[in-house]
Order: structure tokens, then C-alpha cells, then sequence
């Protein structure tokens, strides 16, 4: 189902999912701050979790471990997020899920095109609903826009009723019978019926037809990516143990949204600001991939002791290099070579 962002697809998936106040959900704490944020749409709370320090994400011990540690709230689903593009364990995590009694919700954004456990990203056959960012910095582009999947046919009704507005087109379950059916029984032609509002998260067929068409390239800038990432990593094999690509986790393949490195600031004795600013005059952009989420002051202000020391270690060391599919192979050397000189290891 097309919707207006990444970000209406994890609201609507709370709403179709019913979760509400005294509910909690489980967010790792290394994503955009939008898969947390959709959980507070609906007064539910976020509990965040842990991430692998190296991977960025959430595995089964970070799910098991953020679920035991909300032992007053009532934990109803996790929100596993595919980070860079990398999916997580999600035989590992439905285990969890289902000795918890917790529906899973995939935060696809940067996995279109990804695969886990031989299934394609998107496939559900492990989770309730996963959804995918079409924002212009994504694999593909709609402007703004986003996708929502689910194999249950209760929540697909739900979800297609919920993007839009609430309203109920379905004779069958019109509440109101004498409103809605004419003297012969048939539904009058201008009746809907409002049992639940909704929102208006509808994407429009402007944008969608730019998402299908960009949908047609999909492969082909997946391959692209792929090809930068390989070359990347063989280029950057001699930086080593300094700067490391993020290790490729071996149960899926990445939709390759980024290319984040490691890097130990420490050994290197510079800070990653003046490495970004040095980057940045040599002609290259670079960003981090995320600041944690219990590290933004509204979430702290929420639970001010929690300390996520894996989230922290990939935070402190991440930096996401130029990844894009128009990047020809001479601008990835030129990537690696400034690094190398700014690092001081040439
Ligand atoms: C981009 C992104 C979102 C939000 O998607 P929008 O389409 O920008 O609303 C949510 N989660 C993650 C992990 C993202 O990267």
C-alpha cells in the first residue's frame, strides 16, 4: 500500500495494530528518530533497546534484554529496523517475539531490494507489517513517500481505511441501515460511514507514478550500490584496523542504503568533527547514521539513566561515506584517498 511517507506507514501500523496508552514497544536505539517517534503518536511508550556495537543492530539478546527491563509496562511489539540497508536476525527475533507474545514490525526505510533468510524484505513472512521510505535520499524516490506491506488481510482493511481519513466503504459493515440502504436495498450511491477517524496519508498519483517509474531502476541501482560497496571495501582493506566497514551479517543481503565505516578517533587522535570539516573541504559530504535515540533529550528526559553502551560504541565510530549509484568507481578512490590523508595514514 502507497502512503504519503515512511513515516504515516509506521503511524498506521501502530494505529492498525491498536496500540495505545499502557502500551510500550520496543525501538532500538540506533535508528531515525521517526520509528520512535510513531509510538508516541499513539501514546504508547518506547522502550529502547540495545544494538550489536558493530552491525548497528537490534539481535535477540537486545530484543530479550529491553523487554525484561519494562517489567511494569505492557510490551505489545517491537520495531526491528533494518540499519544501512543490513536486515536483522528475524528468525532470531520472531523466537523472541513469540515466547513474549510480540508482534513484530519491520522498519524497512533503507532495506528495499534487501533480502533475509532467502525471503525478499517486505515479504513479512516474519513480522506483522514492514514498511519503506520512497524519500528522496532512499534507494528509490517519490519525492515523498512510503510503502506499507503486510500479508493479513484484517490489517490491510484497516490500513487502507486509516490512510484515508477513517472511512468506511464497505456495505457490509454499514452501522447505520436506514442511511445507508435505499427501499430496495441497495447501499445509496453517496454514502460512506465515519467509525473511527483516520488520517489523511494518502500518496498522490503525482508521486506515484514517479515511484513506479523509479521502481523499473531499482535493480539497477541496487547493483550499482552493491559494486561501490565491494570496491569500497577493497579499497579500504589497507586502513584497517583504523577504519572498518560495518561487517556484513551473513542471514541476508543488504538493500545498501548507506555505506557507514568504524572508525577508532582515539588511535587515530582526530575527532570526527574535524574529519567531517576536512572531508567536507576536500569536496566530500559525509553524515552519521544516527545519533541514538536515548540520547536526544526528549527521550532521555523519559528514562535519564538509561545507558546503551553498544549504541554508543556504533555511534562514537560511525561515519557514512558518498554512496550513491551515479558515483562513478574514480570518485570512490578520491573518497579513500582523502580519508587517508586526513586520517594521517598515508
Ligand atoms: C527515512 C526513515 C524513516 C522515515 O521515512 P520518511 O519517508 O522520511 O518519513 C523511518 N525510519 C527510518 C529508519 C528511516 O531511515
Amino acid at each position: 500500500m502507497a502512503v504519503s511517507s515512511g513515516t504515516a506507514a509506521l503511524h498506521l501500523a501502530a494505529l492498525a495494530l491498536g496500540l495505545g496508552p499502557g502500551d510500550a514497544v520496543v525501538v532500538p536505539s540506533v535508528t531515525f528518530v521517526a520509528t520512535a517517534n510513531a509510538v508516541r503518536y499513539v501514546n504508547a511508550d518506547v522502550v529502547l533497546a540495545d544494538v550489536d556495537p558493530d552491525t548497528g543492530l537490534m539481535g535477540p539478546d537486545e530484543l530479550q534484554a529491553a523487554f525484561d527491563r519494562a517489567k511494569n509496562a505492557t510490551v505489545r511489539a517491537a520495531f526491528p529496523v533494518h540499519l544501512n540497508g543490513q536486515p536483522c536476525d528475524m528468525a532470531a527475533l520472531a523466537d523472541v517475539a513469540r515466547a513474549n507474545d510480540l508482534e513484530l514490525v519491520e522498519d524497512a526505510c533503507h532495506a528495499l531490494g534487501g533480502n533475509v533468510d532467502g525471503h525478499a524484505i517486505g515479504d513479512t513472512h516474519a513480522s506483522r507489517m514492514a514498511m519503506f521510505s520512497l524519500h528522496p535520499v532512499k534507494a528509490i524516490a517519490m519525492g515523498e513517500g512510503g510503502l506499507l506491506t503486510t500479508n493479513d488481510d484484517e490489517l490491510a482493511t484497516a490500513l487502507h481505511r486509516l490512510r484515508n481519513h477513517g472511512l468506511v466503504q464497505d456495505s457490509d459493515i454499514f452501522s447505520d441501515r436506514d442511511e445507508a440502504f435505499d427501499t430496495a436495498g441497495q447501499p445509496n450511491p453517496w454514502y460512506y460511514e465515519l467509525h473511527t477517524p483516520g488520517f489523511n496519508y494518502r500518496a498522490s498519483d503525482i508521486h506515484c507514478a514517479l515511484g513506479h517509474s523509479q521502481l523499473g531502476k531499482l535493480d539497477r541501482f541496487l547493483d550499482r550500490r552493491r559494486t561501490l560497496a565491494n570496491l569500497y571495501d577493497r579499497l579500504l582493506a589497507p586502513l584497517a584496523p583504523l577504519v572498518r566497514p560495518v561487517p556484513r551479517v551473513s542471514w541476508g543481503q543488504s538493500g545498501w542504503h548507506l555505506y557507514p565505516v568504524l572508525i577508532d578517533f582515539d588511535a587515530a587522535d582526530v575527532s570526527r568533527a574535524s574529519l567531517m570539516h576536512a572531508l567536507t573541504a576536500d569536496g566530500i559530504g559525509s553524515q552519521v547514521h544516527y545519533i541514538p535515540v536515548h540520547r536526544q533529550p526528549y527521550y532521555r528526559a523519559i528514562d535519564p539513566d538509561l545507558t546503551l553502551s553498544g549504541a554508543d560504541a556504533y555511534y562514537t565510530r560511525c561515519l557514512s561515506l558518498p554512496f550513491f549509484p551515479a558515483m562513478a568507481d574514480a570518485d570512490v578512490d578520491r573518497v579513500v584517498a582523502s580519508l587517508t590523508r586526513n586520517l594521517g595514514t598515508s
